[in-house]
């Protein structure tokens, strides 16, 4: 699937959850999200923009988790991409053999994250780690469908929130500098 998204950085949560409410955006959930990103032996992922993760979402006692590669970015104003994600039963596990083929874990990420439902866009507000507060606007789109629409209206959303400005193109990553 292609993940259409948007992100950007804003100071405060407070004004974009008083227009979340006003718009009748739904919550739908509350995750700490960990995330360790591999590089990989054959190739640079910070050089081809493609990503490679292991999240872990602790949840009523256990954790899921997820492995997730996503594909370089498909255009030239939102973080567009193809993203394919899998559950994984064990972490450790899923590391072990990725460090055993020569992938190298290549940086942490962690954050809190509150996920509404408006329209059939998520939208998520990030407080990460080191880095900051940003929301982020996304919608799945098909492989061979064109995802000019659903940027476009990914951005009335981020209007009808307030936000106008402060658009991010760049990974939680390399805002950390790791890029
Ligand atoms: P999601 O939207 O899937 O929940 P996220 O919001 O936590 O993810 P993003 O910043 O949107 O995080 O995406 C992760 C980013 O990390 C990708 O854009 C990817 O290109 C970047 N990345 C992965 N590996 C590297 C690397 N080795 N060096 C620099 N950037 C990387
Ligand atoms: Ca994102
Ligand atoms: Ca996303």
């Amino acid at each position: 699937m292609i993940e259409v998204e948007v992100k950007a950085h804003v100071t405060n949560f407070e004004d974009v959850k008083e227009k979340l409410t006003e718009i009748g955006a739904e919550k739908i959930g509350t995750e700490h999200q960990m995330d360790v990103y591999f590089n990989a032996p054959h190739r640079d992922f910070a050089q081809t923009d493609e990503a490679l993760r292991i999240r872990e979402i602790p949840e009523n006692g256990g954790k899921r988790i997820i492995l997730t590669y996503k594909g370089a970015k498909l255009d030239g104003v939102s973080k567009t991409r193809k993203e394919i994600e899998v559950d994984v039963s064990d972490s450790e596990k899923m590391a072990s053999i990725l460090g055993n083929i020569g992938f190298r874990a290549a940086a942490n990420v962690e954050k809190d994250r509150v996920i509404y439902l408006f329209n059939d866009s998520l939208i998520s507000l990030d407080q990460v780690k080191k880095v900051g507060s940003f929301v982020e606007i996304e919608k799945e789109a098909k492989e061979d469908e064109d995802f000019k629409d659903a940027v476009d209206e990914i951005f009335e959303t981020y209007k009808k929130l307030g936000i106008e400005e402060g658009f991010e193109r760049r990974s939680y990553l390399e805002l950390m500098g790791v890029k």
